[in-house]
């Protein structure tokens, strides 16, 4: 779908798959406005093909559209457009579970000019991809690196938005997480370098305690990090099955403290590719330890399993996220 300002969004439309021409003065090119979303398209236990909350990732793309000074594309278009997509693509949304077919909308400038404003052209687009099970051979803990030297993002800057630059700008502590042995970053505040903020791609969770007793905390909304539709979910899901859940500020000695008094007893990571990951050690320039004894926790493993069926239709839908499409 095609946005002209003056005249707004048109020509719609459903194509192959093909290579897009670029002009070398392309504004997206050189000013980054450049915006994305992510879902999954799931087969359900009676055949037919659902996405989870579709309208939250319109919702988040238009804010990240309000922050990029780029025209926000209404709710409906966008799920229109998902639904299309998926009604063409049908035959490529696998049935195993735990698999799906993964969506990327975007949206970047397409007007040609290097003078420095918002562009006056953009293209919205959605393409897909089949998604295989993050973990094919069983749930593996991630082992996470404390980046100390470098942010994602702060608050009033581009955190809260799903834009290019975000990602661009985490990409050598990703490469330095890789040099020490880890999978994952795991981002600190921008001021402090002390409050949790959320991995690459997830957000993260802290279990305390043990049992119906437990205690489910996820880093507050900063200002600074994505609000994934995921963590957005587990708080009304882990509430559903009867946990405490918090929102606040848990700092990084309150991660280390809890694993060496025994009372934080599982970490784990939420998005929509990888669900929920458990996460098993982490390292920092200070300090090196292992979350509880570094396998899966059961409250992690009963969230996923919980979540999963919700996605996969093999449980009732009693919060009316699912989006039934064929
Ligand atoms: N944080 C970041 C930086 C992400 O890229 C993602 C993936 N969209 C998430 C968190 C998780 O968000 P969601 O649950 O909506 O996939």
């Amino acid at each position: 779908i095609r946005y002209t300002e003056g005249r707004g969004w048109h020509d719609a439309q459903l194509t192959p798959y093909a290579p897009l021409e670029i002009d070398p003065a392309n504004m997206t090119l050189h000013y980054g406005q450049a915006i994305f979303e992510g879902l999954k398209a799931y087969r359900q236990a009676d055949g037919s093909i659902a996405t989870f909350r579709p309208t939250a990732n319109a919702e988040r793309f238009q804010a990240s559209a309000r922050r990029l000074a780029m025209p926000e594309l209404p709710t409906e278009a966008f799920v229109e457009a998902v639904e299309l997509l998926v009604q063409q693509d049908q035959a490529w949304v696998p049935s195993e579970p735990e698999q799906s077919l993964y969506l990327r909308p975007f949206m970047f400038a397409t007007e040609v000019g290097l003078g420095v404003r918002p562009a006056n052209e953009y293209l919205f687009m959605i393409i897909a991809s089949p998604a295989g099970a993050y973990f094919p051979g069983g749930v593996k803990p991630v082992s996470v690196w404390l980046s100390e030297e470098y942010v994602r993002a702060a608050p009033g800057g581009t955190g809260t938005a799903k834009c290019a630059g975000n990602y661009a700008a985490s990409l050598v502590a990703q490469a330095q997480a890789a040099e020490k042995g880890c999978d994952q970053v795991v981002w600190l505040d921008a001021a402090e370098h002390r409050w949790i903020e959320e991995m690459g791609g997830m957000n993260l969770y802290f279990v305390f305690g043990e049992g119906k007793d437990a205690r489910i905390v996820t880093p507050e909304l900063s200002g600074a990090l994505l609000p994934g539709i995921t963590r957005d979910s587990l708080l009304t899901m882990a509430a559903d099955l009867g946990y405490a859940v918090e929102e606040r500020r848990i700092s990084t000695d309150e991660w280390k403290q809890g694993n060496v008094d025994g009372t934080l007893t599982e970490v784990f990571a939420c998005g929509t590719a990888a669900v929920i990951t458990p996460v098993g050690s982490v390292k920092s320039a200070r300090a090196d330890w292992t979350v509880a004894d570094g396998n899966p926790g059961p409250i992690t493993m009963e969230l996923r399993k919980t979540l999963l069926a919700v996605q996969g239709g093999q449980s009732p839908d009693t919060h009316g996220w699912l989006h039934t499409i064929v």
